[in-house]
Order: structure tokens, then C-alpha cells, then sequence
């Protein structure tokens, strides 16, 4: 696929796999020297930006998020923006007040969530990367179920300038690709200090030095609740990995039991303080009845905007912070994610990366994720959240299939600012490991 071909077939390409909620209109990649995608939870000109929410439906920005400014003045073409879980609460894009992207591999499948239009893009368009978000997993989950490379920063690494935000101290921008090569190469173009959020001031500078992991510590924890195909190729990945000359060590990890109901504690008191800006005054819609009372009023949009999910995190959120409360769920979720950056630290002086699968199973059918609950959706995050709590970077890679062809991912985690680490991973495991490209027919 040429540029021209990606810009040409783009509407047909969306009809079927609905991965952009807006893309481009012009045919012309002019002198571009890439193209690329992002998430519609981040601001920019030229695209209506939706966070996934009907509530933001008629929101034009006027200013592009940092990243997707530093992709644009490296010479790259935003087609389009992608689908998501409304504001990134999910984890198969199911939750998407507008388009729900469809599994390269299977369209009866879930791309996952909550990146998971952009991990559709990066495997169904050739020579594409796209800008994703992680809060808890939401860019190595639709990496793992779409087969493609993902990678989240250490948090502050990538300024958050321009995220519409959903838990602040967890939000991070990342990357996804078909290719391990685009990570190093576009890594370093989203990465750097940015005035305008003081998250990202203070970071050591990213260096490509090729720096290998030698060793990884495989948590016995993770290891509870896989499906049996994840399972299998989760093992087979550590014989190749063993044969890359890397060492490969059983740990005891007992944090990551409890990151999965802390994360939910902390990401819905953040997303539920995050929301109340919404009100139809300021974004998006505003078309209500001004000679309402302003409970009424704010009452009236947000009934009829926010989706269930959105709700339910309001709901959830709000009762977490409240007084009385507060020190049961909120402030103990503080101390058990001190208990899970502790554990990470303690396992990273010896070890390279900590390494499990990225989800407990594989992308699922759209019929078997209308029948979960949602605690059972939640529960699906419990490999991919301790690293998003931890603020470490990590990276998810393609290593394996299933029966029925379905891509399965591992995730590594280094300690903060080993980007490097990870990138190199990427790279000599892409030399390893065969791929498999979805294949796309329009
Ligand atoms: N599935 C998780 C959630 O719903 C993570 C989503 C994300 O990282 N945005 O919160």
C-alpha cells in the first residue's frame, strides 16, 4: 500500500474494519514522509476530537496535542482519528459512544480496548503507526489482541499536553505498529520535556543505545487464570526467549493481586473528578434548555450523553473520594500502589524486565463480551494494570496464535526511563519470532 493507495481506499477500509471515527478527506500525501493515526482523546486541529463520548460530539480543537504536533513537524500525515472505549473506560472499545473497531483476525472479534482503533490501523495499514493512550493497559491489550507491537512510556515521558484526561497520574501516550523498527524510530519523536505539562519536565533524556535485557522474572502470580492456548504460547515465548541467551527466572510477585481493585479505585476517583467538566457548557454538545435551573441543565446532558460505563465510573469514582470513605477505598488504593512500585523495584534490581502474558485470553467474540459483567470485564485487566499503577514502561509483543489464528501477546516491564530496554527487545524479538499480518481484504 502506497500513501496514495492508504488515502485513496481509506473510506472503504474504515467501512469495513471501523477503526477511524473521523479521517481524512484529502487524497493528497503531498510531501509526507509517513502517515499516522491517534486516538480521539487527543486534541487536534483539523479533526473533530470525541474522547470516544457522544457528550464531546461537535468539539473542534484548536490546538494539536503535543504528540501529535511532534508526529506532524517530523513529517508524518494524521489520517484519521481513532476509535475507543468513551474517555478509555474498557478494555474492548465496546464502550465507544460511536464506532466499535473490528478485529483484524476475526470481525467477530473485539480489537480491545481502550486503543482499540489504533491498533486495528497499525494492523490492517501497511507501514502505519498510531498514537496511543495507556491509563491501564489500554495500549498493550489492543496491541496483544490485533497481533501488532505496543508500547507505553515510562509515565512523564511523552507530554500529556492535549490528552483529554482520564486518571492523570496514570495517562500515558504511547505507540502502535506492525513493524518492532517504528517504535524506535518514532519513540523519540512523541518523548521529551514539554512546558506545558510538568509531568514530563524532569526526565533523562531518551538514548537509543541498543541496551539488551539479559534477564526476565516471570511473576508465578501471572500465571493464575490464563486460558490454555494463552498459556501455551506464553511458554513456548520463554523457550525462544531462553534461546536468545536470556535468562529466565520464576518469581513470587503477590502485589499483582491486589493492583486489579486498586487500579479501579484509583482510575474512577481521577476519571469521576475528570468528567465534571462536562456539562454542555464549555464542549460539545449545548443545546439545552437555557431557562432551566443550572442542576437541571448540567443534569440533562450528562443523563443523555455519558454512556452506562461513563456512569458507572461517576458513580463508583465519587463514592471512593467521599468523606467517610475515603480512607477505605481511596487513600488504602495510595498504599497498595507504594506495594506495587516496591514490588517492581525490588524484582528490577536483579532482572532486566518482568515478563507475563499481556492478556489472560484472547481477543473475544462481540456476543461473549455483550454477556460479561462488568467486573468480569474488569478482572480481564489484571496482567496489564500493576505496570500502568507502577508508572513503568512496558511493551507488548506479538508471541503467538491460537487454533483459530488469534494473535497472543507478551508483555514486558522495565524499570522507569529503560525505554531502551524495551525498544531493543522489540527489535531482536521481531528477528525471532515469526509474525503473522492479518489479512486484509476490502
Ligand atoms: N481497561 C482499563 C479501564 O477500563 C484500562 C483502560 C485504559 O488504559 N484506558 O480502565
Amino acid at each position: 500500500m502506497t500513501m496514495q493507495t492508504v488515502l485513496s481506499d481509506i473510506g472503504s477500509i474504515n467501512d469495513k474494519y471501523v477503526m477511524f471515527n473521523r479521517f481524512t478527506e484529502d487524497s493528497d500525501p503531498g510531501d509526507s514522509k509517513f502517515l499516522f493515526s491517534a486516538k480521539d482523546n487527543l486534541t487536534s486541529k483539523d479533526f473533530e476530537t470525541c474522547c470516544g463520548s457522544r457528550i464531546l460530539e461537535g468539539y473542534h480543537p484548536v490546538f494539536d496535542a503535543t504528540a501529535i504536533a511532534k508526529m506532524r513537524n517530523a513529517g508524518g500525515k494524521l489520517i484519521g482519528k481513532t476509535n475507543m472505549d468513551e474517555f478509555g473506560f474498557g478494555t474492548f472499545s465496546a464502550n465507544s459512544g460511536f464506532g466499535i473497531p473490528r478485529n483484524p483476525f476475526d470481525l467477530e472479534r473485539a480489537c480491545g480496548g481502550s486503543s482499540g482503533g489504533s491498533a486495528c490501523a497499525a494492523a490492517v495499514i501497511e507501514d502505519h503507526v498510531s498514537l496511543g493512550v495507556s491509563t491501564g493497559g489500554s495500549i498493550c491489550c489492543p496491541a496483544s489482541f490485533c497481533g501488532v507491537y505496543g508500547i507505553a512510556p515510562t509515565y512523564g515521558r511523552v507530554s500529556r499536553y492535549g490528552l483529554i484526561d482520564y486518571g492523570n497520574s496514570l495517562d500515558k501516550i504511547g505507540l502502535l505498529s506492525a513493524k518492532a523498527s517504528d517504535l524506535t524510530r518514532y519513540l523519540p519523536v512523541i518523548s521529551g520535556r514539554d512546558e506545558r505539562d510538568p509531568t514530563s519536565c524532569v526526565q533523562p533524556e531518551l538514548e537509543i543505545k541498543g541496551d539488551r535485557i539479559r534477564s526476565v522474572a516471570v511473576p508465578k502470580e501471572a500465571a493464575e487464570g490464563l486460558s490454555k492456548d494463552v498459556s501455551e504460547a506464553f511458554l513456548n515465548s520463554l523457550e525462544t526467549l531462553k534461546g536468545m541467551g536470556i535468562d529466565v527466572e520464576y518469581v513470587d510477585m503477590p502485589a499483582l493481586k491486589y493492583a486489579m481493585p486498586a487500579y479501579y479505585v484509583l482510575a474512577t476517583s481521577e476519571a469521576s473528578t475528570n468528567l465534571a467538566r462536562y456539562v454542555g457548557m464549555r464542549y460539545g454538545h449545548q443545546d439545552g434548555d437555557l431557562s432551566l435551573k443550572f442542576d437541571d441543565y448540567f443534569t440533562y446532558f450528562r443523563s443523555k450523553y455519558f454512556g452506562d460505563e461513563a456512569k458507572r465510573r461517576i458513580l463508583l469514582g465519587t463514592y471512593t473520594r467521599m468523606a467517610g470513605f475515603r480512607d477505605r477505598y481511596y487513600a488504602k488504593a495510595l498504599k497498595v500502589r507504594m506495594y506495587v512500585i516496591d514490588a517492581y523495584k525490588q524484582i528490577l534490581k536483579d532482572h532486566d524486565a518482568v515478563l507475563a502474558p499481556t492478556m489472560p485470553f484472547v481477543a473475544p467474540r462481540f456476543d461473549d463480551i455483550s454477556k460479561m459483567t462488568p467486573v468480569e470485564s474488569y478482572k480481564a485487566d489484571y496482567l496489564t494494570v500493576p505496570a500502568n499503577l507502577a508508572g513503568t514502561p512496558h511493551l507488548s509483543v506479538p508471541c503467538g496464535y491460537n487454533a483459530d489464528g488469534m494473535p497472543i501477546g507478551m508483555q514486558f516491564v522495565a524499570d522507569h526511563w529503560n525505554e531502551d530496554r524495551l525498544l531493543t527487545m522489540a527489535n531482536e524479538w521481531d528477528k525471532a519470532f515469526d509474525v503473522r499480518k492479518a489479512e486484509v481484504s476490502l
